[in-house]
């Protein structure tokens, strides 16, 4: 098994849908970002890419890359997902938690794990999606942003998968 962790943070603007784990949630305003900014998504990239070992989401898709301006993070974990698989891994479990003062995000909580599921290529029993507010404190608590944390469980795929770390074989 493998361990990962994934943190984001983005702002809340004017103007821009607020996306969140891939769903639409109807908000006055939305998170700034290069690509879509859903901060769930980003989050969940990194926890992958954290438990494969195999850098950050920033390495793999840059910012200062034109290629994924205003690129629906979907794709993005598309890509790490099939990443994790090709190198011989599957998702035991993740579990997120989405840090926002608003709005209030119980209604969208199964269709959002239902996307995240799909996106992981995994069943949706095994996502876990928690929603919290800052209790009004800092940037987060004022409104300003919108943060999301992940952590993922991965698990070897077959026999004679094998990651990063981990020789053909299964040596350890
Ligand atoms: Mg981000």
């Amino acid at each position: 098994m493998r361990i990962g962790h994934g943190y984001d943070i983005h702002r809340l603007v004017d103007g821009r849908p607020l996306l969140l784990g891939g769903v639409h949630v109807p908000s006055p305003q939305g998170l700034q970002g290069h690509s879509d900014g859903d901060v769930v998504l980003h989050a969940l990239c990194d926890a992958v890419l954290g438990a494969l070992g195999a850098g950050d989401i920033g390495q793999h898709f840059p910012d200062s890359d034109e290629r994924y301006r205003g690129i629906a993070s979907g794709e993005l974990l598309r890509r790490v997902t099939v990443l994790m698989r090709n190198a011989g891994w599957r998702v035991g479990n993740v579990d997120v938690t989405i840090v926002a003062e608003r709005p209030r995000l119980a209604p969208y909580r199964d269709p959002i794990r239902a996307r995240l599921a799909e996106l992981l290529d995994t069943p949706a029993r095994v996502v876990s999606l928690k929603a919290k507010t800052n209790e009004g404190l800092d940037a987060v608590g004022r409104g300003e942003a919108i943060a999301a944390t992940a952590v993922v469980l991965l698990e070897a795929a077959g026999a004679d998968a094998h990651g990063p770390g981990h020789p053909p074989g299964g040596a350890r």
